[in-house]
């Protein structure tokens, strides 16, 4: 792992909390992606060199819209950058760690993602992510 990418946090409506972040980090966020594949809407913000990435549910059957249903709002996972995400994907389930997608899924923001789940990782879940070559 090389170092946190980025902190998902879970929202009910992401253009409140639009405004909510872009008055806590004192800018806007720089990029709005739908996941279709994993029913959610995204926003990223920096802060320096640390991202936060916004979650909101686009249907009722999400992840998010569970983890909100059960949790409330807050933070959903921790994400790690990797350089082989397939190598950490071995390395981690040879430790022991429970992998939620044995093969990479294509996540926001142009990376190949993979979870952890949380019942391995002290509650906290946590995703692998490779940033993806386009050339
Ligand atoms: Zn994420």
């Amino acid at each position: 792992m090389k170092k946190i990418e980025h902190i998902g946090i879970a929202v009910k409506n992401i253009e409140d909390s639009n405004l909510l972040f872009e008055k806590l980090l004192g800018k806007a966020h720089y990029k709005i992606e739908d996941v279709v594949s994993e029913g959610v809407k995204t926003s990223f913000f920096k802060s320096g060199p640390n991202k936060i990435e916004l979650l909101e549910a686009t249907s009722s059957d999400s992840p998010i819209a569970k983890f909100i249903e059960k949790k409330g709002e807050g933070i959903h996972h921790i994400a790690f950058a990797v350089d082989d995400i397939r190598k950490e994907i071995k390395r981690l389930r040879n430790e022991g760690f429970t992998v939620l997608n044995e093969t990479p899924k294509k996540g926001a923001d142009n990376k190949l993602v993979a979870f952890l789940h949380p019942k391995t990782t002290n509650g906290v879940l946590i995703e692998l992510c490779q940033e993806i070559d386009d050339k």
